[in-house]
């Protein structure tokens, strides 16, 4: 399995630090709002990566941290006047409800900020201890100069960072570069016990503390979105590997950045999109399919084109899978020719295996979705074809069954549940009035009715009272369904 290595900057092997494990952890978010979909892109990146190592055989520990303790949240409380406790309780809430809904796993571990100020503390102590960081009024700072390696992840330079960043001048900072690892508390703010006075982590020194404690160090892969890279991915580094004095993680993984037709999200353009907006409109699957689409590394273009392509390759998806089911049910099948061999049937279970194959290669070739997702529609284009030939021997319902599971095995592997909701269970109720007045059914379930309303339109079509199938067909119309004939009979579509 090949990886692009921000770290490195280019693709590697992929090689586990433990045999048969990959330890992961991906910056959670800060909660004190509603995640955009750029967020939302990150996460569901990281979830198909992580299902591509669960699918390829390995254990994965997997740490996302929730930021719960931020000024963003405090400055929020204070607008609303609530505890910054309160916001984050909130937002860390829908955070998770947003995430369950888009279909990610679960972290194996998701530790919140200020559950574990206890290992913050003794990082901080750690660096103090060996050089790299001072208290001053109440704060703590890293050194950035006493730190050879800082810049090793986004290739600047100490001098660069000067010419091209505006630092806050805080007095209390030795150095313009230096960056807070303990913040005293201002009056009114959340804070905890430390040997430095009372105060709060900075954002920084939580992710390196959480990864250490709960997945080792080094570790496998560390990701994020590439907004983070300098600094946090920066200060990560240098923190971990400073008190720790071992490597922090072997690889650096970056999700590319969300424009909204073709440009930078914002505000004040009015194209700032929420996730759990689009998702009043947009199923969670057609989304990933969206995402699915464009490299993990690479800007991907959100925009309303993008978003009909997606639900017509979801539908199509949807409605192969629909009909290798239904043909393969109302098969007539000669049961004589059971075991015949049938090279159709053998040409399509040979492309079935090329396609898994195919898949696999290019998930393991950097996550490759594209190309994986192409694998896919291939084998629906072929499906399609096949069962449009007729299933008229058991080798070929076979085949058609098979490549139906592999086409919802492969999404499945992307994070993607193709099974179909029983569609009666939306059938409208007006079909038990049709059916008790034009095809004398008495009972109360849809799906029944139906059967009942299509019986009487084949019957009427028999005995050539074209009027009354018509008419029949032309009801089943106005609530909404679709009659479509076929060669084993007519079904409803809805
Ligand atoms: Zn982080």
């Amino acid at each position: 399995m090949k990886i692009y290595n921000t770290l490195t900057r280019r693709k590697e092997e992929f090689e586990p630090i433990h045999p048969g494990e990959v330890r992961m952890y991906v910056c959670g978010p800060t909660v004190y709002n509603h995640i955009h979909i750029g967020n939302a892109r990150t996460f569901i990146s990281f979830d198909v990566i992580r299902r591509h190592f669960i699918n390829s055989g390995y254990k994965v520990t997997f740490v996302s941290n929730l930021t719960d303790v931020d000024d963003k949240i405090i400055n929020r409380a204070n607008e609303e006047g609530r505890t910054a406790a309160e916001v984050a309780e909130e937002y860390s809430n829908a955070f998770i409800d947003a995430m369950d809904a888009v279909g990610v796993m679960r972290p194996t571990v998701r530790p919140r900020a200020t559950q574990e100020i206890d290992a913050m503390i003794e990082t901080i102590q750690m660096l103090i201890d060996n050089g790299h960081a001072y208290e001053s009024g109440g704060d703590v700072y890293f050194n950035v100069r006493s730190d050879n390696h800082y810049g090793v992840l986004s290739g600047r330079t100490v001098d660069e960072m000067i010419s091209g960043t505006r630092f806050d001048v805080d007095p209390r900072k030795h150095d313009a570069l230096d960056f807070a690892l303990w913040k005293a508390a201002k009056p009114g703010e959340p804070y905890w016990d430390s040997p430095w006075g009372k105060g709060r982590p900075g954002w920084h020194i939580e992710c390196s503390s959480m990864s250490a404690k709960y997945l080792g160090q080094p570790f496998d892969i560390h990701g994020g979105g590439l907004d983070l890279v300098f600094p946090h991915h920066e200060n990560e580094i240098a923190q971990a590997e400073c008190s720790r004095g071992t490597k922090f993680c072997n690889c650096w993984m970056h999700c590319g950045m969300l424009l909204v037709d073709s440009e930078k999200m914002s505000k004040s353009l009015g194209n700032f999109l929420l996730l759990k907006d689009v998702l009043q409109s947009v199923d969670a699957r057609v989304l990933r399919i969206l995402m699915l689409q464009t490299h993990y590394r690479s800007p991907l273009d959100y925009s309303k084109e993008r978003l009909d392509e997606a639900t017509s390759s979801f539908e199509r998806i949807s409605t192969t899978l629909r009909n290798v089911e239904w043909e393969c049910s109302h098969a007539q099948v000669d049961a004589s020719d059971g075991a015949s061999d049938d090279a159709s049937a053998k040409a399509l279970l040979d492309k079935i295996e090329a396609v898994k194959k195919r898949y696999v290669e290019a998930m393991d070739d950097d996550f490759n979705t594209a190309a994986a997702l192409g694998e896919v529609f291939s084998l629906v284009g072929d499906a399609n074809a096949f069962i449009s030939g007729g299933l008229d021997s058991q080798a070929k319902v076979d085949a058609a069954k098979a490549a139906g599971d592999a086409i919802f095995d492969l999404m499945g592997r992307f994070g993607i549940d193709m099974t179909d909701k029983p569609q009666e269970d939306e059938w409208p109720v007006e079909l038990l009035g049709l059916a008790s007045e034009m095809a004398g059914y008495s009972g109360d379930n849809t799906k029944e009715a139906a059967q009942a309303l299509l019986d009487a339109r084949a019957a009427a079509r028999k005995s050539k009272d074209f009027a009354t199938a018509d008419k029949i067909r032309d009801c089943l119309t106005n609530l909404g369904f679709t009659v479509e004939d076929t060669a084993a009979g007519a079904r409803l579509i809805f």
